[in-house]
């Protein structure tokens, strides 16, 4: 028995300090889990976040530092970024409980959730799945991996993004609703969590639209910087 086409390598984050890759299972992404974030989306900055998966095949590993060119996707004309902590856990489980989930973390890095918020709002006036707003081609750039053993697990502590050199977002990961150990806990009651799975752990305020020649520059203190250039579509 074989494989009748030629088998695909499993999308991977590359890791700080490291030559290893981390293997990518699947991207579970936490929706409205910072409360000035909740008010701009149209919300009371009072609800109870929820879930969406993106394909993991939707990642776009950079390293280093280095800035990475991202198209502008195709159907939108409304195309936006969502500055987020990300996190990969080594460890699965059913029913963790959130005072033991942060054994479950390898690591950290500095995400984009993009999204094409025009496609999204059809979605949501139409009662039909996000799946075409959030989980698209290119739709999840990702700096490296910090493994959490050599800096811990970061509660607090700033997180940022600039577009072309004039700040957009800035907020504490202290203001997260849904800490990240709760969200494991939440996700676990749901899936059976996997090695390799991954979690986009939501965005603060100031989300808004990016255009091609467009420069993102964000970061989390203590995790990392990332750093994408938006190009014509393809
Ligand atoms: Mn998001």
């Amino acid at each position: 028995m074989a494989y009748a086409i030629p088998l695909w390598t499993p999308p991977a984050l590359p890791i700080s300090g490291s030559g290893d890759t981390f293997p990518v299972r699947r991207i579970f992404c936490v929706g409205r889990n910072y409360a000035e974030h909740q008010k701009e989306m149209g919300g009371d900055g009072r609800e109870t976040p929820f879930f969406f998966l993106k394909s993991e095949f939707a990642l776009m590993p950079t390293s280093g530092g280095k800035s990475i060119e991202v198209h502008y996707p195709a159907k939108s004309s409304n195309y936006h970024y969502e500055t987020e902590l990300v996190v990969a856990l080594h460890k699965g489980g059913r029913r963790i409980e959130a005072k033991r989930a942060n054994d479950h973390i390898y690591g950290y890095a500095v995400g984009f959730d993009m999204t094409r918020r025009d496609l999204q709002q059809w979605g949501k006036d139409h009662g039909r799945p996000w799946d075409f707003g959030k989980n698209f081609d290119e739709s999840a750039p990702c700096a490296e991996l910090v493994p959490a053993k050599k800096i811990g697990h970061p509660a607090k502590g700033a997180i940022w993004l600039n577009v072309n050199g004039k700040q957009r977002q800035k907020a504490d990961l202290g203001d997260m609703i849904w800490s990240v150990p709760e969200q494991i806990a939440f996700l676990s009651e749901h899936y059976t969590l996997e090695p390799g799975d991954v979690i986009y752990t939501g965005t603060p305020a100031g989300v808004g639209p990016v255009k091609p020649g467009d420069e993102l520059h964000a970061g989390i203190d203590g995790v990392g910087e990332l750093k994408v250039k938006i190009v014509a579509a393809l």
